[in-house]
């Protein structure tokens, strides 16, 4: 009995240890507004950005994934490079569903706070954008 004791208090032990760290791994985010007349300074898309900061270590969507925000699959081609900020400022470019990403901004939907994987951000800088000029 005492055997069956450990065993399962250690097995509890270890789940809350994997807990913690899978958390550890994702944070908490929102969309940003404002940035639908930023491009960036180097590249033709925020996507281009995205894989070049990544180049050799992750791709962006190649196959049908959950989008971060909304959680519906989703098409590789319907993945755009989002800005999105964390709860202390810090801002990122994310792999983010076309529909999630021109839902939220200025005069739009107030955006939810959802959950990414922090491994997948790309830190974004104001100076890597430029204003778009229509
Ligand atoms: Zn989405």
């Amino acid at each position: 009995m005492d055997n069956l004791n450990s065993f399962i208090g250690k097995n509890v032990m270890d789940m809350d240890k994997f807990l913690k760290q899978s958390q550890s791994r994702s944070i908490k985010v929102k969309h940003m507004s404002d940035t639908s007349d930023l491009k960036p300074k180097n590249f033709d898309t925020w996507k281009e950005f995205w894989e070049d900061a990544k180049k050799g270590e992750m791709t962006f969507p190649n196959i049908e994934e959950k989008c971060a925000c909304c959680n519906k699959p989703t098409d590789p081609k319907d993945f755009v490079g989002a800005h999105i900020k964390d709860s202390n400022g810090n801002m990122y470019i994310y792999p983010i569903c076309n529909s999630c990403n021109s839902k939220y901004g200025k005069g739009k939907a107030e955006s939810p706070e959802f959950s990414v994987s922090k491994e997948k951000c790309v830190d974004f800088k104001c100076s890597d954008a430029v204003i778009k000029k229509e």
